[in-house]
């Protein structure tokens, strides 16, 4: 099963791709977090992707695509994986498009995430209190959001168009269970 869970920074993603990648026992496949976990080696790359990322830029997708395709390769993500954050531009939705059509493999499930800007920003500054990740500054969430629609939301006309099918879309302000429930009931039969 191969799943996408699409939307702005702070839409919820996250938090329901942990939870469905261990209930349906595939990969929750987040591209940030492979960056974060990248940004604690001391390289000059972590220092070059750790600026664009504090900044709240998007990563190159020469490096994007390269960190998904080998991830998609272990062993583990046979048995599927939920992208979180990837593809985020319409070069990577073309990359992984292309490789998918290539191995014979089709996405299950397209899940859009829909949230307004002033609950993103609400919800991101309360996180920054506890977790502390270097782009929930002020600054970084702006550009985020702003990445987010000129470079993202293409990705979701285009995938909304090829995949109308298996596309869902689902109300992100809701509390944390009842958007659980809901996905179970769409993914879990
Ligand atoms: P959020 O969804 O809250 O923005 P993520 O953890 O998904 O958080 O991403 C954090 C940062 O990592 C992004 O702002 C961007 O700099 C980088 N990043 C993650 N995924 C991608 C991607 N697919 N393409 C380019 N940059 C990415």
């Amino acid at each position: 099963m191969i799943l996408i869970f699409f939307g702005p920074p702070g839409a919820g993603k996250g938090t329901q791709a942990k939870f469905f990648a261990s209930k349906l026992n595939i990969v929750h496949l987040s591209t940030g977090e492979i960056l974060r976990n990248q940004l604690k080696k001391e390289s000059k790359l972590s220092l070059e992707l750790n600026r664009t990322i504090e900044t709240g830029q998007l990563v190159s997708d020469k490096i994007l695509n390269k960190i998904v395709l080998e991830r998609i390769k272990q062993k583990d993500c046979n048995k599927g994986f939920i992208f979180d954050g990837y593809p985020r531009t319409i070069t990577q939705a073309l990359f992984i498009d292309d490789y998918l059509f290539n191995n014979n493999l089709l996405f299950s499930y397209f899940i859009e995430f829909i949230i307004d800007d002033d609950s993103i920003i609400e919800r991101i500054t309360s996180r920054a209190l506890t977790e502390s990740r270097s782009d929930d500054s002020k600054e970084a969430i702006k550009t985020r959001l702003k990445k987010y629609y000129e470079e993202t939301k293409p990705v979701l006309d285009y995938y909304q168009n090829k995949y109308s099918s298996i596309y869902h879309k689902i109300d992100g302000k809701q509390e944390i269970a009842k958007l659980n429930n809901l996905l179970i009931k769409l993914l879990i039969k």
